[in-house]
């Protein structure tokens, strides 16, 4: 596997880039297929949930979710409030 240094085309942080293939196709077909560089974070996160739009969109709404429950929480403690 090859690496260099640039931008990521997933989340566009300069990093080590490393060589994204299609990992079903390469199971089904034999054949490694090249679809651009990515940082191994933005990899390892693809390949974990096998490049599946529907599992990535839970987890972001999921994140999501969090994230305003953690901001409403912030809040209550600014004002010395707790739910
Ligand atoms: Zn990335």
């Amino acid at each position: 596997m090859s690496a260099m240094y640039h931008r990521c085309e997933v989340c566009n942080a300069e990093a080590w880039l490393v060589s994204d293939h299609c990992h079903e196709r390469e199971e089904r077909e034999g054949v490694r297929t090249h679809r651009g560089y990515l940082c191994t974070s933005c990899n390892v996160t693809l390949g974990k949930y096998r490049d599946s739009r529907e599992a990535l969109k839970e987890k972001a709404d999921a994140l999501q979710k969090r994230a305003e429950i953690l901001r409403e929480l912030a809040h209550y403690l600014m004002l010395g409030r707790y739910p």
